[in-house]
């Protein structure tokens, strides 16, 4: 379907045969979504071998009661676990509840309001402070923003991360942006994997940024890989101990999208001076984490034999949703220009653009279909696309036969969205 050269009636003749096609599946009532960025019931099940697997044993290798009060570091096996998904010395690691979300809050908390390396150091000291936020990403890190009120500032992500060049320019033209959030690894939404150079350039923002400069390393997707020889994602730790910007970058992971979502454990990794920081203030919020869970989770991967192969188990179920999802894409746009997406090889999301102005009108016109979508906007900072393009489709909770058909669906409210435009500006 090109519709560059279409003449106006071969347009009108297009729109009717869309339409028709819009009313017959309207008339299924069809109720599928696309929204939801969870595993599927499948998916947890896969580690429910958790419950009961202590049987009666709290302690664990290292001698702790984990029943018991304290170690706010996490116990020594669960902060392994954390080092080996975020390629980090253990000693840098604190392995705390289920959700790493929490744990980006508290840091960007402690960071703007008591100072990660002393009072002074807290970003609200200045008039003025901003944050980076590559774009399409991931709405609850800019709500996090929102929340502590620090004014969000767009980049372009390309397929290598964000744009590097503007990211270098705007921090040597302002020093009240005080960090960047990153999703390096299939990043949510573009599926993009941070290229080494990428990798190379934010290890060295710590040298251009103004002080308190931190990047939000959210690893959400490290180990999520849906192909047998992944991409390897060069190691941040590494590359800024070598740069001498060890305090710029703080790491998070979780394994909410490993074990079972609600009931998890995750993960800030951080120089000393970093962890210190925060462990001082998070001995205010928490005399310690569910230590019970953390040696549940390490007993379980010792019987999963290794993390690879459990996550293995996710990739056969998540593979043909996204398989299903790319192939309506490439059937539909293949060809033509009225959408782009990048292929993710991991993660749970797939970005979709459709020509500007026509991702609201989609959304709307999938939910009229029956079709939930996530809302348009969302993948931007204050809700705002000012493209109005941008879609963010999550396949991994419908079964591949829902996937399949929501999908129909969608790439028909693109074609008949675009036809409509198209017939508009003619
Ligand atoms: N970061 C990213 C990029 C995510 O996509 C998600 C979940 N959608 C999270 C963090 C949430 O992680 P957690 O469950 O550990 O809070």
């Amino acid at each position: 379907m090109n519709l560059t050269n279409a003449s106006q009636e071969q347009l009108q003749n297009l729109e009717q045969t869309l339409a028709a096609e819009f009313s017959t599946i309207k008339a299924k009532n069809l109720s599928l979504d696309l929204t939801r960025g969870k595993p599927s019931a499948e998916q947890v099940s896969l580690s429910d071998s958790l419950d009961g697997i202590l049987k009666g044993n709290y302690t664990s290798k290292s001698g702790i009661d984990v029943r018991n009060y304290g170690g706010l570091e996490g116990i020594p096996e669960a902060r392994e676990l954390g080092a080996s998904i975020l390629g980090v010395p253990a000693s840098n690691v604190l392995a705390g509840g289920n959700s790493s979300l929490t744990l980006m809050h508290q840091v960007m908390t402690v960071a703007h309001i008591f100072g990660l390396n002393g009072p002074e150091s807290a970003w609200n000291k200045q008039s003025s402070v901003k944050f980076l936020c590559p774009v399409p990403g991931y709405d609850r890190h800019f709500s996090v923003c929102e929340h502590l009120g620090i004014e969000m500032v767009t980049v372009p992500m390309t397929s290598t991360g964000p744009d590097m060049d503007k990211v270098e320019e705007m921090l040597k033209a302002d020093s009240s942006i005080k960090g960047m959030w990153c999703v390096p690894k299939y990043s949510n939404p573009t599926g993009v994997i941070y290229s080494d150079e990428t990798v190379e350039r934010i290890a060295q923002l710590g040298k251009i940024a103004g002080d308190g400069f931190r990047v939000m390393w959210d690893n959400a997707y490290a180990i999520h890989d849906l192909t047998d020889n992944p991409v390897q994602l060069a190691n941040i730790f590494e590359a800024c101990a070598k740069a001498g910007t060890e305090d710029s970058v703080i790491q998070f992971a979780s394994t909410s999208k490993i074990t079972h979502a609600g009931s998890g454990v995750a993960f800030v990794a951080a120089s000393d001076a970093n962890l210190a920081g925060f462990k001082k203030s998070l001995g205010f919020i928490t005399i310690g984490p569910d230590k019970v869970n953390q040696l549940r989770h390490v007993n379980f991967f010792a019987e999963e034999g290794s993390l690879n192969a459990h996550m293995k188990k996710h990739a056969e179920i998540i593979k043909p949703r996204f398989a299903s999802v790319l192939k309506h894409l490439e059937e539909a746009f293949g060809d033509n220009d009225l959408g782009a997406w990048e292929s993710a090889e991991g993660g749970y999301f797939i970005s979709f653009d459709t020509r500007p102005g026509l991702a609201q009108e989609v959304v709307d016109m999938a939910d009229e279909a029956g079709v939930k979508l996530t809302p348009a906007g969302a993948t931007f900072p204050y809700g705002n696309d000012p493209q109005d393009s941008n879609i963010r489709i999550a396949p991994t909770v419908p079964t591949v036969e829902q996937v399949d058909e929501a999908m129909q669906v969608f790439v028909l409210c693109v074609k008949l969205a675009s036809v409509r435009q198209a017939l508009k500006n003619a």
